[in-house]
């Protein structure tokens, strides 16, 4: 077995473009194995849970079980890593949602106006996106994946100073430990990983952390649509209100006629997963529109909780010395409060941000030196947005731990309820608004000179908006209107 004890430092190995081995078959994973795939002869994957064909739940992703929205940026990334992914997306049940066209939102100024053009989402369950990436991903050339595996260390030279590989064992076997060398191990096993740990075990310093907690909860539930629900949406976002309503509900169609309905409660108002403590935490929502929709939908799904929902970042960018040939990826450096559907995306920008950083190595091809510190770096920069907005909107809770909202945010927040209250009325802004949500513009993309000025004509404090039409089944009178201005 290839250990630390027994690699020579510095050796050279071949021509260093052969093997490259991920821990964690997960969105991360799955996405950082597709861009080695054009760069390296062979990818394994070492993955702790059996991954079954098709869109199981399983225990290596808790979180599978909650809402998973995917943004448009990250959607737009997956389409270019597997042409034709959207599309087998939808042939395997995802709906088409036009956003804000077909998503009923309320923001914080009133309900968002759904004239804009926007961006069109796939609404599906965590199991079937992934499990739809990772077919793609297992029809390439070159990829294999160990699953029942877990990896337990990195294998690395005398020094620690160049990582060589990971030490596996079969989950549940008795056959003890065996090394899997490699070119490149990518480490993209999630909130849970080891790295830091595994550094420490190389000799590295502590590497520095920053978490902000909003206290935030889960309880998802999934419903059958009820036969013949019509209603002019097909999603709804009733936004908190901060600072003092906390509770937060998604409803979203996946596949199967099925609707998803995630609560979310900051600032330890949790969404209780017993019955009745469910239903009155729906009812308590800032619009009855979700609780009226599932008052006659069957549950097909028990009430789930989820917890671990801080974001929390490992700062490997600010290392002083980073082991050679060893990258990190995904919620294994930097992972949000969920509420924002910004993870899956954020992954798949780190995979897009991996192969620019190995396409534009300065050196002689072969030569890996350098990349792993370079690439933590510039993971660092492209996460810095959404890292800014979960925790910026987090932190307009006063119980939020970790850090305290400053002069300058409070000045942010102030203009960006301004922008919000703006996005009510004018679809101009909507646009930029959920663009910006999508992660298809940058947040600055809201102080261009057309929303400036749009945030200085609107009054923050009034909820406005066109309000939404009451759903209504087949079996009811069809006349309506599409929505009437609420009052001011
Ligand atoms: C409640 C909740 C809701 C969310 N909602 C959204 C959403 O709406 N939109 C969105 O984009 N994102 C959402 N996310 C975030 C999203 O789940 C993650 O960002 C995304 O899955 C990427 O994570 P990952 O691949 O880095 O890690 P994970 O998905 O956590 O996967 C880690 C993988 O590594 C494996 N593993 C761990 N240790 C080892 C080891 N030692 N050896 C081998 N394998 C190992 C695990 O089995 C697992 O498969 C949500 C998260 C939570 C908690």
């Amino acid at each position: 077995m290839r250990t630390a004890a027994t690699v020579p430092s510095g050796e050279t190995i071949g021509s260093g473009r052969r093997h490259a081995v991920v821990v964690g078959g997960s969105m991360a994973g799955l996405v950082a194995a597709r861009v080695l795939a054009a760069h390296f002869d062979r990818v394994t994957i070492v993955e702790r849970d059996r991954l079954r064909d098709g869109g199981a739940h399983r225990k290596g992703v808790p979180q599978g079980r909650q809402l998973h929205a995917l943004l448009a940026r990250g959607r737009d990334v997956l389409e270019a890593l597997f042409p034709g992914f959207g599309r087998e997306l939808e042939a395997a049940g995802a709906v088409p949602i036009s956003v804000p066209g077909d998503f009923l939102t309320l923001t914080k100024a009133g309900w968002l106006d759904r004239r804009a053009p926007g961006w069109t989402a796939l609404s599906a369950s965590r199991p079937l996106i992934e499990a739809t990436v990772r077919r793609r991903l297992l029809d390439l050339p070159g990829i294999t994946l160990l699953d029942g595996h877990e990896a337990t260390a990195l294998v690395a030279s005398r020094d620690g100073r160049v990582v060589r590989g990971v030490t596996v064992r079969r989950v549940g076997g008795l056959d003890g430990v065996f090394s899997v060398d490699a070119d490149l191990v990518v480490d993209a096993s999630g909130r849970g990983s080891r790295t830091p740990a595994w550094l420490a075990e190389l000799g590295y310093p502590a590497p520095e952390a920053t978490r902000v907690d909003p206290d935030i909860a889960y309880a998802t539930r999934t419903y059958r649509i009820p036969d013949g629900f019509t209603a002019d949406w097909k999603a709804v976002m009733l936004m908190s209100q901060p600072p003092t309503m906390p509770r937060t509900g998604f409803l979203f169609p996946i596949e199967d006629g099925q609707w998803m309905v995630a609560l979310m409660g900051a600032a330890g108002q949790h969404p209780p997963t017993d019955e009745e403590g469910h239903a009155a935490f729906v009812r308590s929502l800032r619009s009855p529109v979700i609780a009226e929709a599932v008052a006659d939908a069957e549950p097909v799904s028990e009430i789930r909780g989820h917890r671990g929902t801080t974001n929390r970042q490992w700062h490997f960018e600010r290392m002083r010395r980073w082991p050679e040939r060893f990258v990190v990826l995904g919620d294994a450096v930097c992972a949000f409060n969920p509420i924002y559907g910004q993870g899956m995306t954020t992954a798949a920008v780190g995979a897009e941000t991996l192969d620019a950083c190995l396409r534009s190595r300065r050196r002689p091809a072969g030569d890996l030196d350098g990349l792993g510190a370079r690439f933590q770096r510039a993971l660092a920069r492209r996460n810095a947005d959404a890292w800014m907005f979960s925790t910026g909107e987090d932190l307009r809770f006063p119980t939020t731990t970790g850090m305290t909202a400053g002069r300058v945010l409070r000045a942010q927040h102030h203009y960006l309820d301004r922008i919000e209250a703006a996005s009510t009325r004018d679809p101009a802004v909507a646009d930029v608004y959920v663009r910006a949500f999508g992660m298809l513009e940058r947040p600055t993309a809201l102080f261009r000179p057309g929303l400036v000025a749009a945030a200085a004509r609107t009054r923050p404090t009034r909820v406005t908006g066109i309000a939404p039409v009451p759903p209504r089944r087949a079996d009811q009178a069809a006349s309506g209107r599409r929505g009437e201005r609420q009052p001011a």
